[in-house]
């Protein structure tokens, strides 16, 4: 089938918005698995001629298990399982948090190629402070972008391309 590439991180860091922008309008593909409350939706998106999927996953909270987080956070890990590469989002106004660091320990044990996005970074100036305070979660080099001006998102599907 198609390379799937996950989006990855915290609540509210702007998973979804980047997942839009990455898909556009196509519509999702909904695969049911049966004792799955929450399916995973996949939406075709392509860059470059290449086709791809991209799957969004529930925000991912380690430390926390409250109502639905330890359903997310399975759902969360079976998405990275099945993916090429994972995109990994966090907030560059919020800056690194405990729940970045937990996230990225997690994904520097797994086997996939991990590109990390700052998002929210509107303003190239600042973007390029705000993504440079990401070096330390040690996932490599933070990549910013704005989810919603759509900043930054072609240099970053140029090299996530390259691994599908
Ligand atoms: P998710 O929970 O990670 O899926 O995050 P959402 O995509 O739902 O976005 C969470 C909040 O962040 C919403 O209020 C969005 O409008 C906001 N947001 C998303 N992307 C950006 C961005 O690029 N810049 C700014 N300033 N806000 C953003
Ligand atoms: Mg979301």
């Amino acid at each position: 089938g198609l390379p799937i590439v996950a989006i990855i991180g915290r609540p509210n860091v702007g998973k979804s918005t980047i997942v839009n922008r990455l898909a556009g309008g196509k519509d999702a593909i909904v695969y049911d698995e049966p004792g799955i409350t929450r399916d995973r939706t996949y939406r075709p998106a392509y860059w470059r001629d290449r086709e791809f999927l991209v799957v969004d996953t529930g925000g991912l909270v380690f430390d926390d298990d409250t109502e639905f987080l330890p359903l997310i956070r399975e759902q969360a890990i079976a998405a990275l399982k099945e993916s090429k590469v994972a995109i990994f989002v966090v907030d560059g106004q919020a800056g690194p948090t405990s729940g970045d660091q937990e996230i990225a320990s997690w994904l520097r044990q797994q086997q996939v190629p991990v590109f990390l996005v700052v998002n929210k970074c509107e303003s190239p100036e600042q973007g390029t402070i705000q993504a440079a305070q990401f070096w330390e979660l040690g996932i490599g080099e933070p990549f910013p972008v704005s989810g919603i001006h759509g900043s930054g998102v072609g240099d970053l599907l140029d090299e996530v391309v390259q691994h599908l």
